[in-house]
């Protein structure tokens, strides 16, 4: 296909042709809406003086990465992932902050009532991300009325900018929230689906990661009219069964369903023991155990958890608890430490004690931001190596040694 032969670019970001107060009758409307670099809009409520300044979110070790940047530092090449000294060697005049994780669960839990308030079929994809349902609603305020409301209003309520796409499904909406940031709406209508994706880098379907992208760009199909234009068969043959997927997503068809997002208050897990301790570094080892298969757990689930919670039953049943709240972690080590620490203060009877319990509450869903947190990487790889082993051999196939026993 020759240059000439391009479809024609899709309307600018805000732009709505026609009566959009029926675009959706009939069919399916699914809002996708996105805080604007989320981490970085909550510093800079925290401190105004951080507004129009590059900034960027990051651990300060030597081998912290960017977990999120500000507009003024992407447009110098920084992004999310990337070493923080690299960064900082492209835009020198940044600022950099190490971030705050429990202002931005706060902030998140603000945005996820307001929405829930406002429309009934809610999912909560991240921290920060969002669909909602609002297919029917057309007859009373229109789709796009409802969702620009909404949208200003959060920015009214919390301070916080987002961006909105509306569309038929989850996929085209959520592409065009991403052609309308920062701070803007976009509307594809019924039926525009497919010339609305048509000129676009095949990178932008929510599926298709770096790996994926260069590989169809080597193929020729780096713009999504390309795979538009090749056969099903085609990419059955190269991909299998993502095929399929990838060929319907470049058309603009997609029938996931809106997940409701409910909120699952906390997970847990104790042990009783056949005999009852008073030693203490045993009962540690036990919760550090406990701590590791709840880490497990969260981290399965995509979770991340903001407090945690110790019991203890003594031999003659009392049973006391101690809460504390820590920053987001879905970290096995920090978890450990929290728990043992948290011990040694509960821990104030010397006297036998026949069952420990540990429970992990504030939990809530991370996109890949939160897991950039502090300087994790080799913990992070650590984690993966250590959940895919337990996936595939069982629980109790590896542990910390601190939990052994
Ligand atoms: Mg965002």
């Amino acid at each position: 296909m020759s240059l000439l032969n391009l479809p024609p670019l899709p309307p600018e970001p805000g732009f709505f042709f026609g009566d959009e107060s029926r675009a959706f009758e009939g069919t399916r409307c699914v809002l996708h809406l996105d805080l604007d670099t989320f981490f970085v809009s909550v510093e800079r409520l925290l401190d105004g003086r951080l507004r129009g300044q590059p900034l960027i979110i990051g651990g300060g070790g030597d081998r912290a990465v960017v977990s999120s940047c500000s507009y003024e530092a992407r447009s110098m090449g920084v992004s999310s992932g990337m070493p923080v000294r690299m960064a900082l060697r492209l835009c020198p005049e940044a600022v950099l902050v190490r971030g705050h994780s429990e202002q931005y669960g706060e902030y998140s839990r603000m945005v996820t009532s307001l929405i829930q308030e406002t429309l009934p079929v809610v999912e909560k994809a991240s921290v920060d991300e969002f669909y909602a349902d609002l297919s029917g609603m057309d007859k009373y305020l229109g789709c796009l009325r409802l969702a620009s409301e909404l949208r200003s209003r959060i920015t009214r309520e919390t301070g916080l900018p987002s961006s909105l796409g509306l569309s038929v499904n989850k996929t085209v909406s959520k592409v065009a929230t991403g052609q309308a940031k920062p701070d803007n709406q976009y509307c594809v209508r019924n039926g525009d689906e497919a010339r609305f994706l048509a000129p676009l880098p095949v990178r932008k379907i929510p599926m298709v990661g770096p790996v994926w992208s260069s590989q169809l760009e080597e193929l020729g199909l780096g713009r999504i009219h390309q795979l538009q234009e090749v056969p099903c068969e085609y990419l059955v043959r190269l991909f299998g069964k993502n095929g399929v997927t990838l060929w319907e997503k470049a058309r603009g068809v997609d029938h996931q369903p809106i997940l409701p997002y409910r909120e699952q208050k906390s997970i847990s897990a104790e042990r009783t023991f056949d005999q009852d301790t008073a030693d203490p570094s045993f009962l540690k080892t036990k919760l550090r155990s406990l701590a590791e298969g709840l880490g497990h757990e969260l981290r399965s689930q995509g979770l991340v958890c903001g407090c945690l919670t110790i019991r203890l039953r003594y031999a003659d049943f009392e049973t006391v608890s101690r809460q504390q709240k820590i920053p987001y972690t879905a970290s096995d080590r920090v978890l450990m430490d929290s728990a043992c620490t948290l011990f040694e203060r509960l821990y104030t009877r010397r006297m036998r004690v026949r069952l420990v319990g540990l429970r992990l509450s504030e939990l809530s869903r991370v996109g890949a931001q939160l897991d950039l947190f502090g300087d994790p990487t080799e913990e992070d790889a650590l984690h993966k190596t250590l959940d895919r082993l337990k996936e595939r051999f069982g629980n109790k196939a590896l542990r910390w040694a601190g939990g052994l026993g």
